[in-house]
């Protein structure tokens, strides 16, 4: 090796561009956020050729001065911080001051801008990073800039450049997940000549999730919002039904700032187990609104990851904010408030606050429990033992409502009472319609229950609370079952948790195993068709945790041992699964995300036969 030498500015500046701008959407993020910076209300991108030939962003922002446009292409220039201080509490997107010296660094770049109150504007122009001309220019209030010819100077990077419809993709990428982060600006996105999104800009969230996912998209989710130790969620979550089959579909914003964020990802996924079918995931665009003094989005100079000084609370808040969602089901839908993050919003939190209030009460009882708490609505659940409920004949006799305060008693919750349970039900079931659901007058609503469904969830909450000291049944002829051999494997691996849920079974030689005992809820003849699916479910999932192969099986013993869709059960069965169901908030979906419960209301019924219009 040679002596060592300070490598020129050229140099360096190359290897400085080759940081913040790795490829062609960087250069959109980058551009875009110094418009959402400016103040702009209408951002717009155009993109040919992935970006390699030509980016053009266009903004009404606030401009710069025509003293201060060559400054803004300097190495660390930047209006937005002064001083140490200021890096602790960031609500800018851009501060290091690099972007434009960057992209500069390594295109031929033009910038035209006006402030507003001048007569006249500016225009710029650099290649490979040094001055081509500057002159006065009549153009809009606002900033465009023009990137040509991306990574010229630069062929090692271009190695790098996927096809151009990739880097176009991913450009893509950048301005709708901006756009979601700002339901303020109206974004534009033209992509070889062609508009392939535009956002309304009118502030609300919907409308941008509206505009950038679809409407197919966004009529699977379900508006949310939570406030938890001084965190504020709020945004849009799957409704359990609509799981993704991958992840991709899960966008966090911290303080408007799109962000990754594996923390956050499993606080929502937490809020989805036993609601959601495997291998399905929970979509999200959620918004995080902290102290900025207590994130650090320092970490990463692309600044899409962030580190939180209290990661409990982050996780708690999201959590809380999509599992009122999963509870509260569609009925939450009917509570829709305005969806104006910025305007009103603490006016209308604490109005979903107190609407709002049983769903969050369920929410929090959740949580007891998995941190190993209180009983919560457990005790509700277990209220139902199986014996009484299926007695035939009997009325069951009226359920403790100890898991409701007396403070929420006129509250009233997508229709349902959820406060004192009155002697004489509000509502009155119909009938059942194809011996699978039961039909329900409720106040002006037409409930219809899927019965297995509901009774599989029933008995799934009580298995889960019954963990500890399973109710188990001796078999009074064992039961030998022999699996293939990959599943004897996991089985036998997983030997302990069968037991811990009332199986009594060991290795019986030659391949097999006998069962003495079953958990309590299921069948003798159902023995050896459970043990089956309880072997795929093991084998498929070996890496699973211990938790989650406990949850899968009970959810699998569940639904072995609810009542049949086609099934007859009795009125008093009938009354019994329908007390619950209308009167829990959670019990909405069954532990594979099947809803319980779907609702028509009186008015729909109405319009169908033209009584109203
Ligand atoms: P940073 O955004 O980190 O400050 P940049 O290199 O991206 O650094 O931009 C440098 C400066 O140029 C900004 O601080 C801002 O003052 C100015 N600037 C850049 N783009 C715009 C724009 N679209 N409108 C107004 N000012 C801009
Ligand atoms: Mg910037």
């Amino acid at each position: 090796m040679g002596r060592i030498i300070q490598l020129d500015k050229h140099v360096a500046d190359l290897i400085a561009a080759g940081e913040v701008v790795e490829r062609p959407a960087s250069a959109v993020k980058e551009l875009a956020e110094n418009s959402v910076d400016a103040g702009a209300t209408g951002i717009t991108v155009e993109i040919k050729r992935g970006g390699l030939e030509m980016i053009r962003v266009t903004d009404n922002g606030g401009g710069i001065s025509p003293e201060d446009v060559p400054a803004a292409f300097l190495r660390h220039a930047t209006s937005k911080i002064r001083s140490e201080r200021d890096l602790e509490e960031i609500r800018s997107m851009g501060f290091r001051g690099e972007a434009l010296a960057s992209i500069a660094a390594v295109s031929k770049i033009e910038m035209f801008t006006r402030q507003a109150g001048r007569t006249e504007g500016v225009s710029y122009e650099l290649h490979g990073g040094e001055e081509v001309s500057r002159s006065p220019a009549g153009c809009p209030v606002g900033t465009t800039v023009i990137v040509r010819e991306l990574f010229y100077n630069t062929p090692a990077r271009m190695k790098f450049i996927k096809r151009d419809v990739t880097e176009a993709g991913q450009a893509a990428s950048v301005v709708r997940r901006l756009a979601l982060a700002n339901p303020g600006i109206s974004f534009k996105l033209i992509k070889d000549g062609e508009t392939v999104l535009h956002t309304p800009g009118d502030g609300l969230l919907k409308s941008a999730v509206y505009s950038v996912c679809g409407g197919t998209f966004t009529s699977g989710l379900e508006e949310t919002r939570a406030e938890h130790e001084g965190i504020r969620v709020y945004g849009f979550v799957s409704k359990p039904l609509y799981g993704q089959g991958n992840r991709t579909k899960q966008e966090f914003f911290v303080n408007g700032r799109p962000v990754k964020s594996p923390l956050l990802g499993a606080a929502l996924e937490e809020a989805y187990k036993n609601s959601i079918m495997q291998n399905r995931f929970p979509a999200c665009v959620l918004h995080v609104e902290i102290s900025p003094a207590v994130v650090d989005v320092n970490v990463h100079p692309a600044k899409t990851e962030i580190k939180f000084a209290y990661d409990r609370s982050a996780f708690d808040a999201v959590y809380l904010a999509a599992k009122s969602a999963v509870s509260g089901g569609d009925s939450a839908a009917e509570l829709t408030f305005s969806p104006s993050p910025k305007s009103d919003f603490q006016e209308s939190y604490e109005q979903a606050r107190l609407v709002r209030a049983p769903a969050g009460n369920s929410a929090g009882g959740t949580a007891d429990r998995k941190s190993g708490g209180g009983s919560g609505n457990g005790g509700f659940y277990k209220e139902m033992s199986a014996p009484e409920f299926r007695s035939d004949g009997a009325l069951p006799g009226v359920v403790g409502d100890s898991a409701f305060s007396p403070a929420l008693n006129q509250v009233s919750f997508g229709g349902y009472k959820t406060g004192d349970i009155p002697l004489v039900e509000e509502w009155r079931i119909l009938g059942e319609a194809f011996s699978t659901y039961i039909i329900v007058e409720d106040g002006d609503d037409l409930c219809f229950i899927d019965k297995h469904a509901a009774h599989e969830r029933i008995i799934f909450e009580r298995l889960k609370e019954e963990a500890a000291k399973p109710v188990s049944q001796v078999l009074i002829k064992p039961v030998i079952f022999t699996p293939e051999r990959g599943e004897l494997t996991a089985l036998l691996n997983d030997m302990e948790l069968l037991c811990d849920m009332g199986f009594d079974a060991e290795e019986f030689g030659g391949g097999s195993i006998i069962v003495r005992a079953l958990p309590g809820d299921l069948d003798g003849a159902d023995a050896e068709a459970s043990l089956q699916e309880i072997a795929r479910l093991l084998t498929e999932n070996r890496r699973m945790s211990v938790q989650d192969k406990r949850d899968g099986t009970l959810s699998l013993v569940a639904c072995k041992a609810a009542m049949k869709a086609g099934s007859i059960i009795s009125y008093a069965e009938q009354r019994a699964l329908v007390e619950r169901v209308l009167r829990i908030g959670d019990i909405k979906y069954c532990p594979h995300g099947r809803p319980v419960l779907s609702v028509m209301k009186k008015s729909e019924l109405e319009r169908k036969f033209g009584r109203i219009q």
